[in-house]
């Protein structure tokens, strides 16, 4: 076993705060760039109880010690009870459900006809907030009903949910395909709708979000028709435009507030880039090994400790490096969990358990715990490679932080352009304002498909507006047979039942399962479909919970993986083999040396083979075939041609490796211009284009449809000619890196040269 990285510190807890102060002082002793900010601690700020808040209930929270509301508590339930619409936007762990639910269960103890819905992102969430809710309204002694309903819901408790329940947590997805289709067995419930509370309002950005607004649109106007005129009460993490985010998905004004109340002990912020080990080649220590060291370094003084990886594949490998780098101490390895996409929910609600009691000292684990779920609050975070926005970040970062006691936040950068960037510049994340997330609620492709269902559930009057173009989409859709206009009136004629084929999620819902094989076959764990390709292949190494399993069969048509435990010294990496093309084009301008456009395009992915790679040293040991159908995405895409003038001199090597460093550093820099996830935007380099005849590089929306980002790319287009150019001549390498055009292979690479030659001619 290779030496730990740090000596072991001590065997006893260390309050974070002197742990923090360990860290720093070791990572300052290295040969490498650490930026360290104090964020001070902030007291609680306290207001009273609003005047319509029930006794009944201040009397509860009282005995559990809550006597007077933080300032923005008392705002919110405010505004919530006078009937005003409110976006409450506070960090993690600051009280915010009181603010939902102190006037929700003040109307319902005066009112017990009245109804509220409550709609988390995920069926976890929803059901951490079930419990608090019964516990709250148990003790209350009040007969009030309170229900989750979702796929699990058993079909003899909906009829009680659907008549009894004065509050009904569900998520986006049913309100959509089970709820508001079926509205006239919701009579109760659409009658005496006062409150929908909408939490983790951040995450409904981009196609969930434009999806969401749409869902909302049509809640109510099945509200309207049963004579309910509910207040919104939107709950979010800090994102740059809280108050218009809530505003576009209810198509209405909203209060804002977010004077945060509530108590903050010291936050250390640390920005760890690791040393470069190969300076030829711009290579850095992975940033995957440096987060270990750190984490491990936490986990031995007795930190808990929340280690974020950006990829499933990553929280594996993590997971399997941290239990090994702390081997030597019997019963650690076992008190570090993972947890990610395709776990199983029992798996998971155990991990969240374990945290909160403090049985699990340490969980790497990946955006899937960025949500509100309630794990406690850590004492340090660690997060291996920028998440791509700030917000992202800030999310990851707030994981630690108690209200008594220091914490620690560390970002480790990796190698790629957008973290270099953020470690080069730390005052990026500091003080610049969080991204704003965006939603285009008449998205033609999003907004169509809601008119469908919206005139499946009530008739539409002439004159109605739904969104953008009503009267023609109503048109269209009487084109196609699907309505039928008779007097004032458009009337649903199918017996099709639009909402079950529209989904409001990117990723689709119909999972791949994962089967241990054996006398007895058990299901280990789920897998998305468009990570099935990569992840579940025949013969991949699938890791589940830090144990290897080898995939033996994959049923494509059944959605089934059947694996085995085994174990090896490699992982497997897939590659994916991407073909872009051009079919129209909506926009173009001309540059001085080539040409803008933007337009449709079509993707296929094909995954062709993988690579074995060796645990600890990366090193590639072998590869494989893959045999998987291909799957397309239609979608927008902003592409640049380079003319003649500015491609001159470059021999074909040299031009390809040149598109590749512009399609790089444009990858890389497009979100911070889009405001978007860095997973929002891919990007393609053709040496000759089919469309355009000339070298091009495309960038395009990852999602079906697109969600505006090729037409915001088009728009800024100088401005990122421009930055992509600065990054490249501030980057101090000499024939490109991973920092400005994209790892080389080699040295002597012509990629910098030629990109650079590329940018200044296209920026004139
Ligand atoms: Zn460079």
């Amino acid at each position: 076993m290779a030496e730990p990285a740090y000596p072991v510190l001590a065997t006893r807890t260390m309050p974070p705060a002197a742990a923090a102060e360990a860290v720093i002082a070791d990572l300052r002793a290295r040969p490498t760039e650490t930026t360290v900010r104090r964020i001070e601690e902030t007291p609680a700020r306290f207001a009273s109880w609003p005047g319509e808040t029930h006794p009944d209930l201040l009397a509860e929270l009282s005995r559990r010690g809550i006597d007077r509301p933080y300032t923005h508590q008392s705002l919110a339930i405010e505004h919530a009870l006078a009937g005003r619409s409110v976006v409450v936007v506070t960090p993690t762990a600051s009280g915010k459900t009181l603010c939902y639910n102190a006037p929700v269960l003040s109307t319902i103890l005066r009112d017990r006809s009245a109804r509220a819905l409550y709609l988390f992102p995920t069926k976890a969430l929803a059901q951490d907030q079930l419990d608090e809710l019964n516990g709250l309204v148990t003790a209350l002694g009040a007969e009030i009903g309170a229900f989750t309903y979702d796929g699990d819901t058993p079909a003899d408790a909906r009829r009680a949910v659907r008549t009894a329940g004065h509050i009904v947590l569900t998520n986006p997805d049913m309100l959509h395909t089970a709820i508001l289709p079926h509205h006239t067995k919701w009579v109760q419930l659409f009658e005496s709708l006062e409150f929908v509370v909408l939490d983790e309002l951040h995450t409904y950005r981009g196609v969930l979000g434009s999806h969401v607004a749409n869902v909302i649109r049509r809640l109510r106007r099945i509200c309207q028709f049963y004579g309910s005129n509910p207040t919104f009460i939107f709950c979010s993490a800090t994102i740059g435009n809280p108050a218009e985010l809530a505003e576009a998905l209810l198509g209405d004004a909203v209060e804002m507030v977010d004077d945060n109340g509530a108590p903050q002990g010291e936050r250390v912020v640390v920005v760890h880039n690791p040393p470069v080990v190969n300076r030829e080649l711009g290579i850095r220590q992975s940033a995957l090994k440096a987060g270990r060291d750190i984490a491990a370094r936490l986990i031995r003084a007795g930190v808990q400790t929340i280690v974020f990886a950006p990829s499933r594949i990553r929280v594996e490998l993590m997971l399997t490096y941290l239990r090994d780098s702390l081997k030597d101490k019997p019963g650690e390895p076992e008190r570090i969990a993972g947890y990610r996409g395709g776990y199983l929910p029992l798996e998971r609600r155990n991990i969240e358990r374990g945290l909160r009691s403090g049985d699990v000292r340490c969980v790497v684990a990946t955006n899937a715990l960025e949500l509100g779920i309630d794990i406690g609050g850590m004492g340090a975070s660690v997060v291996v490679g920028y998440p791509g926005t700030l917000a992202s970040l800030w999310q990851q970062f707030g994981r630690a932080g108690r209200r008594h006691e220091g914490s620690l936040s560390v970002l480790v950068a990796s190698s790629n352009p957008l973290d270099q960037y953020v470690a080069a510049n730390p005052g990026f994340i500091f003080d610049r304002s969080i991204e704003n997330a965006l939603i285009d609620p008449d998205n033609i492709f999003v907004l169509a498909n809601h008119l469908k269902c919206a005139a499946f559930e009530l008739p539409f009057v002439v004159g109605e507006v739904f969104g953008a173009h009503t009267a023609e989409m109503l048109e269209l859709l009487a084109d196609e047979g699907l309505i039928q206009r008779s007097g004032d009136r458009y009337h649903w004629m199918t017996e099709a039942y639009p909402a079950e084929q529209v989904s409001l999620r990117t990723a689709s819902t119909d999972n791949f399962v994962i089967i241990e094989q054996g006398p007895r076959p058990k299901v280990i764990g789920e897998c998305d479909r468009p990570s099935a390709p990569l992840l579940i292949h025949e013969d991949a190494i699938y890791i589940h919970r830090g144990q290897q399993y080898q995939v033996e069969w994959l049923d494509w048509d059944d959605k089934k993986a059947y694996v085995s435990p085994v174990s090896v010294d490699y992982y497997t990496d897939a590659q994916l083999a991407v073909e872009l093309k051009v079919l129209d084009s909506f926009r173009a301008a001309d540059a001085p040396g080539g040409r803008h456009e933007m337009g449709e395009v079509a993707l296929t992915f094909l995954a062709t083979i993988f690579k074995k790679v060796k645990l600890n040293t990366h090193e590639n040991v072998g590869w494989g075939k893959i045999a998987i159908p291909e799957e397309t995405l239609h979608t927008t895409g902003y592409w640049l041609g380079f003319e003649d003038e500015a491609t001159k001199g470059l021999k074909r090597d040299e031009l390809a490796a040149g598109l590749a460093g512009v399609a790089h550093l444009a990858r890389n820099l497009a979100p911070i211009f889009c405001m978007c996830d860095a997973r929002d935007i891919g990007s393609e380099a053709h040496v000759r284009s089919t469309f355009t005849g000339l070298p091009t590089v495309y960038l395009f929306d990852n999602v079906p449809g697109g969600v505006g980002l090729a037409e915001k790319l088009f728009d800024l287009r100088h401005e990122l000619a421009e930055a992509c150019l600065r990054v490249l001549l501030a980057c101090d390498c000499r024939d490109g890196c991973p920092a400005c055009v994209g790892p080389q292979v080699e040295s002597k690479s012509p990629a910098r040269k030629a990109a650079r030659q590329l940018l200044e001619k296209l920026t004139g």
